[in-house]
């Protein structure tokens, strides 16, 4: 039996690993949780699973849990809360939302845990402070995020030296989102609504809509390189519509190797969970029996400029893929809150980067600063 702290517990990734752990009592013991404003759903989950400690984010909001679960619960507020339940269990899940996930990727890291990361903000932003801690005895990174998750399967049969000498590159699948294939005069008048409508995968807001504008490809192109620690000119993206084939690896003799099933977030989280076991439900079967289409395009990148600022961050490297990541997560918001159109959302984003001053980002202070710094310069431009 393993015991698993999920942090984000109440969001989509959240739910979804709710629905993985209810379904393998007997491997893992869900023990501790955290959650942001929906501290209802927050409660039942841990009623549910008995937790014996909960994350949240103020004081306020523990006082309105205390009375909504058993006396015995702990509960712990803020970074310092979740930084402790990330030291509380075998497995940490990261499911939080943006930049606020720092914390636990940073401490569950130091801790020596098996981190499963669905919070690729946090790995974008502090990649050089990631790096220092994921060599902690015992520490394990496992990306949730699908394609990564794939190209994770996929470097199973590399000889898996440092860099992967072995490995041209790393093909990341997008589905192109709702606005594939739309004109520019189209794009000027993209809704809200048609924004949060993907095509292929239900997910949280932010998400959706980075997936919409494929802000969400560039930050991934960011958290490959990361992960795998290859340089972003080995990582290419490829649109592929169905959402069938999650990533490839491209070896040096030309064999591809590719990851496939249905879109389905639990997969994933169960393969993050279950290493090296694969847990037995069928979450992403295809039915093989009827014909499948699989269709591969190269992104559009004078119609989605986010990619193209994604390279050049990772390529200014530092703090650059920390402003980028921070100056999205304020332009999506501004966007969510109906303060700017979807077609200014990249915009802002390039305003932002454009005044990037180079940092190299040596501590947690270095990036605590940047973070905020960008997210002042956009707050400044959307008007919040
Ligand atoms: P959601 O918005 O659905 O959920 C986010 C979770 O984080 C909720 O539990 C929310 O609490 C909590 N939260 C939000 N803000 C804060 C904060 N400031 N402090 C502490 N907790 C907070 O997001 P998703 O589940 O869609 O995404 C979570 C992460 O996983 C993101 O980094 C995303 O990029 C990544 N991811 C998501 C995928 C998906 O399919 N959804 C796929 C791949 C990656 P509450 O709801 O109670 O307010
Ligand atoms: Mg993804």
């Amino acid at each position: 039996m393993k015991s698993v702290a999920l942090l984000g517990a109440t969001g989509s990734i959240g739910l979804q690993t709710i629905d993985v752990l209810r379904r393998e009592p007997e491997a893992f013991e869900l023990v501790a949780v955290s959650g942001g404003e929906q501290l209802s759903e927050l409660a039942a989950i841990a009623r549910e699973f008995r937790v014996a400690r909960i994350g949240v984010i103020s004081d306020q909001h523990r006082e309105v849990l205390r009375d909504l679960v058993a006396r015995d619960v702990e509960i712990v507020v803020g970074d310092d809360g979740l930084t402790s339940l990330s030291r509380d269990a075998d497995i940490i899940v990261n499911a939080v939302l943006g930049f606020a996930g720092l914390p636990v990727t940073l401490s569950a890291l130091s801790a020596g845990k098996r981190l499963a990361l669905a919070n690729k903000e946090s790995l974008i932003a502090a990649a050089p402070l990631v790096d220092a801690v994921r060599s902690t005895p015992g520490a394990t990174l496992l990306p949730i995020d699908s394609e990564h998750c794939a190209i994770h399967q996929c470097l199973a049969s590399s000889s898996a030296q440092a860099g992967y000498p072995d490995v041209r590159r790393l093909l990341l699948t997008a589905s192109g989102g709702p606005f594939r294939g739309w004109s520019h005069d189209q794009l000027r008048r993209a809704t809200k609504e048609d924004a949060l409508n993907h095509p292929t995968w239900s997910m949280g807001a932010k998400i959706t809509i980075d997936s919409s504008t494929l802000m969400n490809k560039g930050l991934e192109v960011l958290e490959a390189s990361a992960l795998f620690g290859v340089g972003v000119d080995r990582v290419d993206v490829v649109v592929h519509p169905q959402s069938i084939v999650h990533s490839m690896v491209e070896y040096v003799d030309g064999s591809v190797l590719a990851q496939l099933s249905r879109p389905d977030m639990r997969l994933p989280i169960a393969y993050c969970l279950g290493l090296p076991e694969r847990l037995d439900h069928a979450w992403g079967e295809l039915d093989f029996t009827r014909a499948l289409e699989l269709t591969f395009e190269p992104p559009d990148l004078d119609a989605f400029p986010a990619l193209t600022l994604a390279y050049e961050a990772a390529r200014l490297g530092g703090a650059a893929p920390a402003w980028l990541s921070a100056a999205n997560e304020v332009a999506v918001a501004a966007f969510l809150a109906d303060r700017i159109a979807w077609h200014e959302i990249v915009g802002v984003v390039a305003r932002v980067m454009d005044g990037y001053l180079p940092d190299p980002l040596r501590t947690l202070e270095d990036l605590v600063e940047n973070d905020a710094l960008a997210r002042h310069r956009a707050h400044g431009i959307v008007g919040l």
